[in-house]
């Protein structure tokens, strides 16, 4: 039986007051950050480790799994376009030009795959996908939060909420006004007037009471070797499963060991995650060990780094007022803020709407990242870091928006939300509110004319 004790209560000092919070600074919190920054609010973002990019970064997931839709059609655009221009502008990423997406070549597919930017089974085309370098990618995530004049506040970790009941008997029942963080120098909170939880795990919707689903998985642990002998005949022999990167000599060990770990974990257990931490790193050591025994080409190389972070695809994930199904690919909805392909399907898009990012109890809360609400199947697609780019900045825009309203997160006009989506660059497909208002006034106007 668990033995409990009582906390005497503490003042907690209100370190900082914002117009937007957004909580866990992955792919999905700076692009959050920025786009709410963007839109003119004064914006905190709070990270509990001492860097930006999550699994994006310090996991050596360092692969945007895709851009496109497999058939050569750019379907999620935005801030993730510009991440990849900012990697670009300094020699950091690698990506096949645009006239080769979509194309049914041997040789160029081949060519990609080896770089980790096709996957799934054929027949193959070449995708839009992007390898980069992970601090490369944490310091143009630095530099972009920097000049869009976002509040960085890292190594604080959210373990508690202020939820102020609003209407008790109504939904949404309240509203989140502090968020509580551990720090080295003692709780702090911050008070926003709206907040992201870009958790990945979903830790502040979960404080804030919102229902969720639980996922429990095997964790990865992602490692890099240097010294690899001729990498391009090293990978025609097959004697370990490895990408190319962007050093010289170097290749990224995709999933970590070649075996996966023996039971699965729920990643919001600090004790399986301990279990996994450990034993995943042996794994990976004994690999190392493998490949310099057994692998051509790999007798002279040593371990360049491993993952910061275990590789955990999926925990929480928020029920909210849409839970987004897999019979619901290439669905357009009134409400589609953002979207995205499959990284191992071509021609399947998923849209994902507003209402995958609405909670249904707290009104200034939304969700970004791989935590929104959708099934199992489908997060298996929007837990790629392009889509949580894309969800990060619409939460991001519409939490501005539910500001300047002075309203809810639930009464976001959409329509003017998909158009400042539209306006930044966002790509959202035709059909949406927004698009079909547009049509609609386009048509008035040519029958008045
Ligand atoms: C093994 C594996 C392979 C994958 N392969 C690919 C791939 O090849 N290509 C691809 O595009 N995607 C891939 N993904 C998916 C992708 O990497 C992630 O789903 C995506 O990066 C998640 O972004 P996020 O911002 O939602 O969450 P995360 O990257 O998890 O970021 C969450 C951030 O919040 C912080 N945080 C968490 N809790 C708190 C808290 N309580 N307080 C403060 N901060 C907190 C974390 O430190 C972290 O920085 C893979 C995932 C895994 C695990």
């Amino acid at each position: 039986m668990t033995d409990y004790i009582t906390l005497p209560e503490r003042r907690v000092p209100v370190v900082a007051a914002c117009d937007v919070l957004v909580v866990g600074g992955g792919a999905a919190g700076i692009s959050a950050a920025v786009a709410a920054a963007r839109q003119g609010a004064d914006v905190v973002l709070a990270e509990r480790s001492g860097y930006l990019g999550g699994l994006a970064s310090g996991g050596l997931i360092v692969l945007l799994l895709t851009l496109d839709d497999g058939n050569g059609r750019q379907v999620v655009a935005g801030q993730c376009q510009e991440l990849v221009e900012r990697l670009d502008g300094r020699g950091a990423c690698f990506y096949p030009p645009p006239q080769q997406w979509g194309v049914a070549d041997d040789a160029l597919v081949e060519q990609y795959r080896r770089w980790g930017l096709v996957w799934g089974s054929g027949p193959h085309r070449v995708r839009y996908s992007v390898a980069y370098d992970p601090e490369e990618f944490k310091f143009v995530a630095n530099t972009w939060v920097a000049e869009a004049g976002v509040r960085l506040m890292l190594h604080r970790w959210a373990s508690d909420v202020v939820f102020e009941l609003e209407r008790p008997h109504g939904r949404p029942a309240g509203r989140l006004s502090h968020v509580v963080f551990t720090s080295k120098a003692g709780p702090q909170a911050v008070r926003a007037a709206q907040v992201v939880d870009a958790t990945g795990d979903g830790d502040v919707f979960a404080l804030a009471g919102e229902s969720f689903e639980k996922e429990q998985v095997h964790p990865w642990l992602w490692f890099r070797m240097s010294g690899v002998r001729d990498i391009d005949a090293a990978q025609t022999a097959r004697g370990g499963y490895f990408f190319r990167t962007l050093r010289p000599g170097q290749v990224l060990m995709p999933w970590g060991a070649a075996e996966r770990i023996a039971r699965r974990i729920d990643a919001t257990d600090p004790d399986d995650l301990t279990f996994a931490e450990v034993e995943c790193r042996r794994m990976v050591m004994d690999e190392v060990a493998r490949l310099r025994a057994q692998a051509p080409g790999f007798e002279d190389a040593y371990l360049t780094d491993i993952a910061l972070t275990l590789g955990i695809t999926e925990s929480r994930r928020l029920r909210g007022a849409h839970v987004l199904a897999r019979d619901e690919v290439n669905t357009v909805f009134d409400d589609t803020v953002a979207s995205t392909g499959h990284w191992t399907k071509y021609g399947a898009v998923y849209h994902i709407p507003y209402r995958s990012l609405l909670p249904l109890r707290t009104s200034n809360l939304l969700a970004a990242g791989r935590c929104i609400s959708v099934d199992h199947r489908v997060h298996h697609a929007t837990k790629e870091i392009p889509p949580c780019f894309a969800t990060g900045e619409a939460a991001g825009v519409a939490a501005v928006q539910a500001l300047r309203a002075g309203g809810a997160v639930q009464d976001v006009d959409v329509p003017a939300l998909q158009r400042a989506l539209r306006a930044a660059g966002a790509w959202l497909p035709e059909g949406t509110a927004d698009d079909r208002q547009q049509t609609t006034d386009d048509r008035r106007q040519t029958t008045e004319s």
